[in-house]
């Protein structure tokens, strides 16, 4: 698929190709042509899968670039997120010379700045309390050529408590706007929320797959041990080209940083109680590629475009796993391969099983004299050893039995083995579920005879 068959401008092919966009992502295929059209959008969508650009291509392509007058307003709950997608609308201005952005968030934009009479940008992109406080200084801007409204990482502004503000901008604007709304995760309240501006039957633009296909997933048991050190064995094993090291707790987070600068780990840390200034000098280090080590807590994990992150280690498992995503998304960013490590043990197996459930394929490790080895390869060498399972056989047979037509088509033997594949994964999946549960009564077991 091209970008060609979505009706753009050849100015905007041109343009996409010149900053390397050739073919468009998943989202990008779903988004684009229905916003071409002016259709509302609610889209569920992870960074990392291009949705920035499947609401900047359509709003630059139906944006009259001739006029002087606010055609859009991009809303987003963080400034650097802002900063982002201001950046990704600057990149086009190669090819739309006039294109007219501007910023509003905290500190960047102010009455004083944005005087009466200064030119009106095409396009606005800010926090919504900025931008409020921007729209409602009525005299600046007139509001009544805005055509589309864009919602980015919403479930994030529902739970900043951005949408009071939401409200308020949307009644500032004078005809209901194109709405285009961008989540990774769409859960009932924000339906609700959602409800007002799209209608109760909005259908869900879904992104194929919730972390790309190229990151791996591994498990690593490290039991009771020292966790801090663990991290040192893994920096050891596995020299990261850049690594995040993500953990729950911003306490952690420096706990983490300074125990590895301790060990002569040179890294830089990214957390919530940094001022805006502080993390933009940060994401300034690492876009320059001063530090190989991030320790960051979950506020990094979503919506920052890190570029080449090689691995993500998560020291614990997140309590919300929608983050274990977000997090794993840091990596395996637009067809790169990258990988996705978490410690756990006895304690948070739980976590893991819940991941294993939603689909998650772990690879499974474990923490043994100062190395990670692969405890996959010791199930393996033990099942070899082993007769092969009859209840396994006995789906397999059923698989393939399934797929089989009586006149041979194209295409069958691989519909065959794709069958018998996904069997073996579910029974992989279903071993593993068992172990850890095993592993989990063991524990509860030790600890029950402890108490008595
Ligand atoms: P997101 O945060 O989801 O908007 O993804 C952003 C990253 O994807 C940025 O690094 C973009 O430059 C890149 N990107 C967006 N669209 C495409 C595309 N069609 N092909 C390749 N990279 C893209």
């Amino acid at each position: 698929m091209s970008f060609k068959s979505f009706n753009l401008s050849d100015l905007m092919i041109k343009s996409l190709a010149r900053q390397g966009y050739l073919s468009p992502s998943s989202i990008q295929t779903r988004v684009i042509p229905k916003a071409l059209k002016g259709g509302n959008i609610v889209a569920q969508s992870e960074t990392g899968s291009g949705k920035t650009h499947a609401f900047i291509i359509p709003i630059i392509e139906n944006l009259q670039l001739d006029s002087d007058r606010l055609q859009a307003l991009i809303i987003t709950p963080t400034r650097e997120l802002a900063q982002q997608i201001y950046a990704f609308l600057e990149a086009f201005k190669g090819d739309y010379p006039k294109l007219h952005a501007r910023l509003f968030t905290a500190g960047k934009e102010t009455e004083r700045t944005f005087r009466q009479g200064m030119r009106v940008p095409h396009v606005i992109i800010g926090t919504p309390t900025r931008i409020k406080t921007m729209l409602e200084a009525k005299s600046l801007i007139d509001l009544g050529s805005v055509k589309t409204l864009v919602l980015d990482e919403a479930d994030m502004l529902m739970e900043m408590g951005y949408f009071a503000d939401i409200d308020i901008i949307y009644r500032l604007l004078k005809a209901p706007p194109q709405m285009m709304v961008f989540s990774a995760t769409i859960e009932f309240n924000l339906r609700k929320n959602l409800e007002k501006y799209v209608g109760a039957d909005f259908v869900i633009e879904m992104d194929d797959v919730k972390t790309a296909k190229t990151v791996g997933h591994h498990a690593i048991d490290v039991k009771h041990g020292d966790r801090l050190h663990a991290i040192e064995i893994f920096i050891k094993t596995l020299n990261p080209y850049l690594l995040i090291i993500f953990a729950s707790r911003k306490e952690q987070v420096a706990t983490i940083s300074s125990y590895l600068k301790s060990a002569g780990h040179d890294n830089i840390m990214l957390h919530g109680d940094m001022s805006a200034r502080e993390r933009k000098s940060a994401y300034k280090l690492i876009g320059a590629n001063k530090h190989r080590l991030i320790v960051a807590s979950d506020l990094a994990a979503r919506g920052l475009d890190i570029k080449d992150v090689s691995e993500v280690l998560n020291f614990d498992l997140p309590k919300d796993l929608t983050y274990y995503f977000h997090r794993a998304g840091r990596t395996g960013r637009f067809g790169a391969s990258g990988q996705c490590y978490s410690f756990y043990n006895s304690d948070t197996v739980t976590q893991l099983e819940k991941l294993i459930e939603s689909g998650v394929s772990f690879s499974f490790h474990e923490l043994r004299d100062d190395t990670i080895i692969s405890t996959d390869k010791i199930a393996r060498r033990k099942t070899r050893k082993q007769k092969v399972d009859p209840d396994l056989e006995r789906q397999i047979k059923l698989a393939a039995a399934k797929v089989k037509t009586d006149v041979v088509k194209p295409g069958y033997k691989k519909k065959v083995r794709d069958a018998v594949a996904k069997v073996k994964r579910k029974h992989k999946r279903e071993i593993i579920r068992k172990d850890i549960r095993r592993q989990r009564v063991a524990r509860y077991r030790k600890e029950g005879s402890k108490n008595e």
